[in-house]
């Protein structure tokens, strides 16, 4: 069967090359007689999986030994909660809420104190990054929040806020591992892996480790802890094995292809593929702020639903999936995660230029 290009936002395209390898070792990964997904988590096997796939991240993001990483379940979301209970001593953050994903995590940090929201770009949906050089960090924040990569609306911060000398804490969900970062510029840097790197239902969150005590808000369930986490090697109980599996093999597939200084400059590349057709087009438009694009998420509209529509359908029918914009957005949005090969941005571009010839 032919795979299609996917442009899902998430769960995503995998690299072929790592499904694969997957598919090989489903019946018997190598010679124990089992998949992985019988194995036991305290068996040696399933020990080098963790072991290496933890080794490969810190190679790939140069984390260095004062910062734990953790695989955690429950996605990007329970860390919502999971972030104001381990952080929030003064029971006071400050979130920059740029979309759907950062209003979230601020909603949910009111439940445990005071959230304070010191900055925002909902006044014009969402479509651009707010400067961030000079903001009413509070005094007595324990933290201050962000989504780097706004993967509904098609942003990313290209420069970190200024905190003050607060933590940062960042969700990295969608741009996990799309180039480099200076893990040390953060408290936390999590993502949520079904965008970049692997199956859902996994976190994977990166802490600098004075951060991670016992001194946690009243009433927080032991599973809550990151302590309880790091204590036990993200073993406390039965990780998501088959997740941590797969996510091991795509850092093993970014490390044998380049690293993540080349993964920059192949995403750069993509991305400008996409974006050069977008302003040279008569019919289809970027929606958000130039400075401030993703090089993952891509939304773009016609103006015209039915266009769109229109749009959405022949793309789907020619191979091009998954193709439409967040419900919140509307019109289009093309996801080009690592593991889009570039020839998929081109045909796509393509598509949309002879879209455009026969419609315009
Ligand atoms: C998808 C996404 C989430 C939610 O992830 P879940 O794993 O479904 O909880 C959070 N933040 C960002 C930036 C996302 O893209």
């Amino acid at each position: 069967m032919d795979r299609v290009y996917n442009f899902s936002a998430g769960p995503a395209v995998l690299p072929e090359e790592v499904l694969r390898e997957a598919q090989e070792e489903m019946m018997n990964y190598r010679g124990c007689g089992m998949s992985v997904m019988e194995m036991s988590h305290r068996s040696k096997m399933f020990d080098e999986i963790i072991d290496e796939a933890e080794a490969d991240l810190r190679t790939l993001l140069q984390i260095p030994d004062d910062y734990a990483v953790l695989f955690m379940q429950g996605g990007a979301t329970l860390q919502f909660a999971q972030i104001p209970m381990n952080l929030m001593k003064n029971r006071v953050a400050d979130y920059i809420v740029t979309g759907t994903w950062a209003k979230k995590a601020w909603q949910e940090a009111a439940i445990f104190g005071q959230a304070n929201k010191i900055a925002s770009s909902e006044d014009k949906m969402f479509s651009y990054i707010p400067d961030c050089s000079d903001l009413p960090v509070s005094p007595d924040a324990d933290y201050v929040y962000i989504c780097e990569n706004n993967t509904i609306y098609g942003t990313k911060y290209h420069t970190l806020p200024n905190t003050k000398g607060k933590i940062l804490v960042s969700d990295v969900s969608s741009c996990f591992l799309s180039e480099p970062i200076d893990v040390t510029k953060y408290g936390i840097v999590y993502g949520g892996v079904q965008k970049n790197i692997g199956p859902a239902g996994l976190v994977v969150s990166i802490i600098r480790k004075d951060l991670i005590t016992d001194d946690v808000l009243e009433g927080t369930p032991t599973y809550m802890k990151f302590k309880t986490h790091a204590d036990n090697r993200s073993m406390y109980n039965t990780p998501n094995c088959y997740a941590i599996y797969i996510c091991g093999k795509v850092f093993k597939w970014l490390l044998a292809t380049g690293g993540l200084a080349k993964r920059k400059e192949i995403n750069e590349q993509k991305a400008a593929i996409l974006y050069d057709y977008l302003d040279s087009s008569k019919m289809f438009t970027g929606t958000v702020e130039k400075k401030d694009r993703s090089l993952m998420n891509v939304p773009f509209v016609t103006g015209d639903k039915d266009l769109d529509a229109k749009f959405i359908k022949e793309a789907t029918d020619a191979g091009f999936v998954n193709l439409k914009g967040h419900r919140s957005v509307g019109g289009m949005r093309a996801s080009i995660y690592n593991a889009m090969p570039v020839e998929g941005v081109q045909k796509l571009t393509e598509f949309m230029k002879h879209f455009e010839e026969v419609n315009g």
